[in-house]
């Protein structure tokens, strides 16, 4: 499920079926090409809201639905994925 994708905003972050969060090629990773930036991986959704807040802080784009998401998924499944 993700929380956000390129086309929404300046990050594309979401939970993996192997049970993480990922903020692919984060854009915190600062190289010349996207491309070539490092994943952001974390075990737990308290992790991953602190993340994207760090998004939000920072500027970034980020869509409402993203920390509602995380925010619904943690009261429903917990803070581990
Ligand atoms: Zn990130």
């Amino acid at each position: 499920m993700s929380y956000s994708r390129w086309s929404e905003g300046d990050l594309y972050a979401f939970e993996s079926a192997e049970g993480y969060g990922i903020c692919m090629n984060c854009p915190f990773d600062r190289v010349d090409n996207i491309e070539d930036a490092a994943d952001f991986t974390c075990d737990t959704r308290l992790e991953m809201i602190g993340h994207i807040k760090g998004h939000v802080r920072a500027g970034f784009d980020v869509p409402d639905r993203a920390l509602a998401q995380l925010r619904e998924d943690l009261k429903r499944y917990g803070n581990n994925y």
